[in-house]
């Protein structure tokens, strides 16, 4: 399987080398050159492990690793005990045919372990594949989820070291005490002064720093990345989608066969991407549902057409969507225009340079049919928690709120009652004061995660337990000027 680059098809790379690079280098995002069919019936998959069955899924794409390395790679990824569940992504059934893929029982509790437990095994792998035998060291600024995941997933990982900058006051407290009490040799966090888009442009500075890169060089490392736009990232996802199909069967929820609408709540494009490549795969899915915050770019854009991020932006509730350039959605727009190079290269040179783009009018209604889009205030977050706590005892955090409100909203007003899968982001636990004021209870407690507990007889998940007795290992607190110093200090230069 050959990998093309979204703007200009002739740019191609093998998975191996598309993971190692993370991006084209004409700047366009990797893309499998078709979407192979599943190679099986459903039913082989239905007795299969998780870990069998993403390594299973993963394999249709990653043609230049055998179907042992794939196995092997999974195991450790899946069933090294780091997942509190033991199918590390359950489904929990709620009324009326709606079904919760819950995505957050890996080790720090939000959906993008799922792929970042598989991620840095694919990237050494891969290095390996390519010949390259120097260190690769990661660096990543985060707003938060991406910078803690990151971290679980490539600690005393063997050939990869990794530096997390974040902002000092753009995260929250527990995703700060998360991060600067990791563990591992090979770690090292630092708080920037600044805000996310400062410490973001302080590593797009480094990636492109050449006497460093040199200097780097000269020591065994170089530069590689974890972003969300790495097709090592988006390849794990796939498999959640078939494996919650799986387990729909098993229990006697859908038949073989029956299409299932599923509704994701959506920030960067990514994990909806997944499930577009599930259903081009021949997972039989009927509806896409997209579901926004407050920052609904993605809403106007399915349903009108027309990209436009000229628009005030929200922070809300459900933080990790409070993004106004999507970047996956590129991928969207080559497999839904059946590979027009020339047009995505187009509508991203017109978002670049005026910040908006529109649809021909054909690939629209392609995007129309495939995909719902819907979005959910703070307010109706708030009160779909409160509404399925109290209807069924069952406890969200406000991201999959706003993909239950989307879903209820696109049922009553279309009387579709095809069952529905809904991806759920993250653990309660993970935004616990949110999770608090929406059940009603505005009382002061010291331990919010605590006070949730006692209120709703959920356990507090271990990894989110006593973070504030763990001892802290990172603590300093860098000008952007300084950066480079803390890279080069870290790569155990001198001066
Ligand atoms: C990252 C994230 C999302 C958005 O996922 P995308 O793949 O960027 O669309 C939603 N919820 C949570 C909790 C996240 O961390």
């Amino acid at each position: 399987m050959r990998y093309l680059s979204t703007r200009d098809r002739r740019v191609s790379a093998d998975a191996a080398e598309a993971i190692v690079r993370g991006l084209a280098p004409d700047g366009g995002l990797y893309i499998p050159e078709s979407t192979p069919p599943l190679n099986v019936p459903v039913d082989t998959l239905l007795g299969m492990t998780y870990a069998e069955r993403a390594a299973h899924i993963m394999g249709h794409y990653l043609t230049d690793f055998t179907a042992e390395e794939l196995g092997e790679l999974s195991t450790r990824a899946y069933n090294s005990g780091r997942f509190d569940a033991p199918t590390c992504a359950p489904v929990h059934s709620l009324d009326g045919d709606m079904h919760v893929l819950e995505l957050w029982h890996g080790p720090t509790c939000a959906f993008k372990d799922m792929a970042l437990q598989m991620l840095p095994h694919l990237l050494t792998a891969s290095l390996r594949k390519c010949g390259e035998t120097r260190e690769a060291l990661i660096l990543t600024a985060t707003s938060g989820d991406t910078g803690k995941a990151a971290l679980e997933g490539f600690c005393d990982v063997p050939g990869a070291r990794i530096m997390v900058f974040y902002p000092r006051k753009g995260v929250s407290r527990a995703q700060e005490l998360q991060m600067i009490t990791q563990e591992g040799r090979n770690v090292s966090v630092y708080a920037v002064a600044g805000n996310f888009d400062d410490a973001q442009n302080g590593v797009k500075a480094l990636f492109s720093n050449k006497l460093l890169a040199e200097k780097l060089a000269n020591r065994g490392l170089f530069f590689s990345s974890a972003n969300s736009i790495n097709w090592g990232r988006l390849v794990p996802q796939i498999a959640y989608f078939f494996s919650a199909y799986c387990d729909l069967i098993n229990s006697g929820r859908v038949r073989r066969g029956e299409p299932i609408h599923i509704c994701v709540p959506t920030g960067n494009f990514g994990n909806i991407l997944a499930a577009l490549f599930a259903a081009e795969m021949g997972l039989p899915v009927g509806k896409l549902l997209c579901a926004s915050n407050r920052n609904n770019v993605l809403t106007d854009f399915i349903q009108m057409g027309t990209y436009d991020r000229r628009r005030p932006f929200y922070n809300t509730l459900s933080p990790s969507m409070d993004i106004l350039i999507s970047s996956n959605l590129e991928r969207a727009l080559y497999m839904l225009s059946g590979g027009r190079d020339a047009i995505v290269l187009d509508c991203m040179k017109s978002l670049a340079e005026i910040g908006r783009y529109s649809l021909p009018r054909v690939m629209h209604d392609t995007f129309a049919k495939r995909f719902v889009a819907g979005f959910c205030d703070d307010v109706q977050t708030k009160s779909t928690i409160g509404d399925v706590f109290r209807e069924s005892g069952y406890l969200m955090d406000p991201h999959t709120a706003v993909a239950i409100h989307v879903a209820r909203a696109y049922r009553r007003a279309s009387g579709d009652e095809t069952p529905m899968l809904i991806a759920s982001t993250a653990s309660p636990f993970k935004f616990s004061n949110a999770v608090l004021s929406a059940l009603g209870d505005t009382s002061p407690a010291d331990d919010a995660s605590e006070r949730l507990s006692e209120l709703t007889g959920w356990p507090v998940p271990e990894a989110l337990r006593g973070l504030d007795k763990k001892p802290v290992r990172f603590s300093e607190c860098l000008p952007v000027a300084q950066m480079e110093n803390a890279v080069w200090a870290f790569a155990g230069g001198e001066g």
